[in-house]
């Protein structure tokens, strides 16, 4: 289980499927990738490894935003559709998740009873309470925060609006997580060893913080949205 992003200039597809690569030592059963271009969002999943997700992505989308997921499955069997990257239900919102929400029955019965679902895992329920907040908030990132403030458990997220190609929304809680930094380009990963093709470069993520990830800037907030000022450091680890 781990989860990586890319926003730069580059084609991500690569850039995602190294670093899913990278991240398959911590879970393998299902892997998916999100790409967003000017003709949408282009989902890709399967059931089983990177190698066969490499094989299923359409080689001829490119993109130069995207997230992908190596899961290990905790709740819904390993299946295509259990599979991340999830998304709402309008399509709006697509995310991936590592780790486990553990009042995803409560958020269902309080907040989904409308809403089919299209997976058993307890991700899907994540990215459908966000589409419901931003529909009562009318903004992307206050309906990302009200739903944070509700989940319990732990993750890594990250969020895909597709009406912001500019944009990365991450989150953690009790789930590993880092922000690699790039000369033009930003990256998320579950584990540096991701990004070491593209970075040495890193800024530590805490538990509950949320981080607007754009090409030439990363934003680190509190669950308040007050801004909070990391330095960066430079990692001498060897791929
Ligand atoms: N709990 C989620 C699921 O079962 C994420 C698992 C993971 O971290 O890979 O889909």
């Amino acid at each position: 289980c781990g989860i990586v992003g890319y926003i730069g200039a580059n084609d991500s597809k690569e850039i995602l499927l190294n670093g899913l690569e990278k991240l398959e030592y911590r879970g393998y059963d299902s892997a998916g990738v999100a790409l967003l271009n000017d003709n949408g969002m282009n989902v890709f999943k399967v059931k089983g490894r990177i190698a066969a997700l490499r094989d299923k992505v359409d080689h001829d989308v490119i993109s130069t935003m995207g997230i992908g997921h190596t899961r290990w499955a905790t709740h819904g069997e390993p299946s295509e559709d259990n599979a991340h990257p999830h998304q709402s239900n309008s399509g709006r919102f697509t995310l991936v998740h590592n780790g486990v929400i553990e009042n995803y029955y409560e958020i269902r019965d309080e907040f989904l009873t409308g809403v089919s679902l299209k997976s058993e895992t307890d991700t899907e329920i994540v990215v459908q309470l966000i589409e419901q907040f931003v529909a009562q908030t009318n903004d992307v990132l206050a309906g990302f925060r009200k739903a944070l403030s509700i989940l319990k458990g732990s993750y890594a997220i990250a969020l895909i609006d597709n009406q912001n190609p500019d944009l990365i929304y991450v989150a953690k809680n009790k789930s590993p997580l880092l922000v690699g930094l790039g000369d033009g380009y930003n990256l998320v990963a579950s584990d540096a060893m991701a990004t070491l093709k593209e970075t040495n470069r890193y800024v530590e993520i805490e538990d509950k913080e949320v981080v607007l990830v754009q090409r030439d800037s990363v934003e680190i907030q509190k669950l308040d949205g007050t801004v909070v000022e990391r330095e960066s450091y430079v990692a001498e680890i060897d791929a």
